[in-house]
């Protein structure tokens, strides 16, 4: 099944249940001052929630662009090395304001994952909130007993606070979730790992694919829990996710929404993806094309909702994580020329029909790429440059901390990158300096504000605290990420 189609099939079967259907709201935000980027499906409708607005409709179904790149939902990390998940992804959601709850929900979700898209019920496994007498929680029965009618007693898993509960904040409505996963493994696979369920245990074919939040209870400042006056549903399914569990096939990547992507950053580079990756190298250049047209579609959807590239708030997570892209090609696909701006085409002819504004912000997405990929390619020219310098007149084979950290931020020259060139040279850095001098620098800049971790208190703050520009693993070169303060 076509993603396309897939798309079309959630959102008509929630119409066929009594839905509004509404478009995507922006996956930049620019009328909420704690969240920079959409990164679920319900924080368009947080004021329903909190009884501050009331809904066009009681029921309502979308898919939503969403964004996890920073604050509470960051899996930027993740993003290239595992193969579901992304920084922009899209979010199929129902949405039940203070009308229908757990039975219909649960039974619509069961009914569309195994009816309509036909999913084998022997690789479903869904988890019910098991309770926590300390926070005052309890099992979720009424869920329980709902799945018991439609599922195997041994394919519901018990999750913990964790994975299975959600709350706005500190106060506020909260209440049990049911995630629903799916085992893709292979018959090899199965072989090699006995055992019960490997849910939530981070094997790369048993993966979550649909949230389920009974919005139920609201805990007080005195962290009792009452019942709120009426109840609601919010539920999250990954769209690229069900597309791979659809397509027949192990990665996001390999689903259709993202081979058109692959095959053009292929085309352009010479590089070739597998499937299957038999070595290291083979597995970097894998990494590599899996970011690129990963990130290609956050900093094409970022520009065409409005959000340039730029060195402050929202604009200066787009420019990271363009560059990450960026550098990711040079170093691994030997990119010196700018492309990434190239890929707009290819995203824009596959995407356009379901999100019109890529289509006609176009141009603009794609000569703003261009020319933010010619600056940093500069600056990593200039880099290389002043490295082979300090390389020179260093009488050492342990490079200087304190030179590595200059050119890193003086020159933005990415640290990994230069302990890349000195391993392969026979040298290397003294890593031990470079985090001294970076953790100085870190106290300088280091704000004031206390980093919040709230649903919707997510962003603004935590700029500095985290650099999600380079990270280290693929260039097997240890060094310490830099994550919260
Ligand atoms: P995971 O445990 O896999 O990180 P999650 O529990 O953080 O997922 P939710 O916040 O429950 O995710 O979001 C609802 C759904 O959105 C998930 O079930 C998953 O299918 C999808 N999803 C979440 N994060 C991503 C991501 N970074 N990329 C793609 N899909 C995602
Ligand atoms: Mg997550
Ligand atoms: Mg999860
Ligand atoms: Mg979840």
């Amino acid at each position: 099944m076509k993603s396309q189609d897939v798309r079309k099939q959630f959102l008509d079967f929630f119409e066929s249940k009594g839905h509004l259907i509404v478009p995507s709201a922006p996956i930049v935000l620019k009328n909420d001052p704690t969240l920079m980027f959409n990164n679920s499906g319900m924080a368009q409708f947080k004021e329903y929630f909190l009884g501050n607005a009331t809904p066009k409709s009681k029921r309502i179904a979308d898919t939503q662009k969403c964004l996890r790149v920073s604050g509470k939902h960051n899996d930027l990390e993740e993003v290239g090395i595992d193969t579901y998940h992304h920084t922009m992804f899209e979010m199929l959601g129902n949405w039940s304001f203070g009308d229908y709850f757990k039975k219909e929900a649960i039974n619509w979700a069961w009914e569309l994952l195994t009816e309509v898209y036909k999913i084998p019920k022997d690789i479903l496994y869904v988890s019910v909130f098991e309770g926590n007498a300390e926070e005052n929680v309890p099992f979720d029965q009424e869920a329980y007993d709902i799945w018991k009618t439609l599922i195997d007693e041994d394919r519901i898993i018990l999750g913990n606070k964790k994975d299975n509960f959600w709350e706005m904040g500190d106060q506020g409505p909260c209440g049990p979730c049911s995630e629903i996963h799916v085992d893709i493994r292979s018959a090899e696979e199965k072989a090699l790992v006995s055992g019960k369920s490997l849910v939530n245990n981070d094997h790369p074919h048993v993966v979550e694919i649909w949230n389920n939040v009974f919005m139920e209870f609201n805990r007080k400042a005195d962290g009792s829990l009452e019942k709120l006056p009426a109840q609601h549903v919010d539920t999250g399914m990954g769209f690229e996710r069900l597309c791979m569990v659809l397509q027949g096939v192990q990665s996001n990547y390999d689903t259709d929404v993202f081979t058109p992507l692959i095959r053009e950053i292929e085309l352009i580079t010479g590089a070739k993806y597998t499937i299957k990756a038999s070595n290291e190298e083979e597995e970097k250049i894998n990494i590599a094309i899996r970011v690129i047209a990963d990130h290609v579609r956050a900093v094409a959807f970022s520009i065409a909702d409005g959000q340039l590239p730029s060195n402050t708030g929202a604009g200066y997570v787009i420019r990271r994580i363009l560059r990450r892209a960026i550098r990711y090609g040079f170093t691994f696909l030997n990119t010196k020329e700018p492309f990434i701006y190239k890929l707009v085409e290819t995203l824009s002819a596959q995407m356009g029909d379901s999100f019109p504004e890529i289509k006609s912000q176009k141009t603009l997405c794609s000569n703003v790429i261009r020319e933010e990929e010619n600056s940093f390619l500069r600056t990593l020219d200039q880099g290389l440059v002043l490295l082979e310098n300090i390389i020179t007149n260093s009488k050492d084979t342990v490079i200087s901390g304190k030179k590595a950290f200059e050119l890193f931020d003086t020159y933005g020259f990415p640290i990994d990158l230069t302990a890349l060139i000195l391993s392969e040279k026979g040298l290397s850095l003294d890593e031990a300096a470079f985090e001294s001098e970076l953790q100085k620098q870190k106290e300088r800049s280091r704000a004031a504000s206390k980093v919040k971790a709230g649903d919707w208190q997510d962003l603004i703050d935590d700029e500095e605290q985290e650099f999600i520009g380079y990270d280290y693993t693929e260039a097997k070169v240890k060094i310490t990420r830099y994550r919260k303060v």
